[in-house]
C-alpha cells in the first residue's frame, strides 16, 4: 500500500565511495570499518554493502589481520 520499500533498495550497489558494483553482502559497518579502514562508505548508517570484490578483500583484511594476532600469540614473549 504505502511504498516505503523503494528507497532501501537504492542500497543495493557497494557502499564503499567510488564503487558501483552490484552488492553481495551487508555487513556491520563496524566490522568492515575494521578491515578495511583505508576505505571511504557513502551513504550508510549502521549496514554497509559490499560488491564481490570488496567483500573478498574484506576477507582478506581480515583473515590477515587474525593471522597476524596469532602470529604475534606464537611467536612474541
Ligand atoms: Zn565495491
Amino acid at each position: 500500500m504505502v511504498e516505503r520499500r523503494s528507497k532501501s533498495k537504492a542500497g543495493d550497489t557497494c557502499s564503499v565511495d567510488k564503487c558501483d558494483e552490484p552488492s553481495k553482502r551487508s555487513l556491520p559497518q563496524k566490522k568492515v570499518r575494521k578491515g578495511l579502514p583505508e576505505l571511504k562508505f557513502t551513504g550508510v548508517a549502521g549496514r554497509v554493502h559490499l560488491c564481490r570484490k570488496h567483500y573478498k578483500e574484506y576477507k582478506k583484511a581480515t583473515k590477515s589481520e587474525r593471522t597476524m594476532n596469532r602470529l604475534g600469540m606464537m611467536g612474541g614473549k
